[in-house]
């Protein structure tokens, strides 16, 4: 006697709602971005982009070297004043 399989339960919990993450990667070389990435880009470039740039492929559309942002986001994060750097 064979068992019988378990009827395919309908999997409600996958509609569940969870924080709706956003691309996570860099739309343009697809890195991983941190979060200090994606606070940066929102400060410089769009306070509501749901789509972000890595800090390289940033500075390379600013115009600007990366070296510049990684400071603009230590000037952010020590003067406190962002409540997107904390
Ligand atoms: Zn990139």
């Amino acid at each position: 006697m064979q068992q019988s399989p378990k009827r395919a339960r309908k999997n409600k919990n996958k509609d569940k709602k969870k924080a709706v993450e956003k691309s996570m990667d860099c739309r343009k070389c697809g890195a991983h971005l941190t979060s200090d990435e994606k606070a940066i880009y929102m400060k410089l470039v769009s306070r509501t982009a749901s789509s972000f740039l890595c800090m390289d492929c940033l500075a390379e559309a600013l115009h600007c070297e990366r070296k510049a942002i990684e400071e603009r986001i230590r000037y952010y994060r020590e003067s406190g004043n962002c409540v997107l750097f904390r």
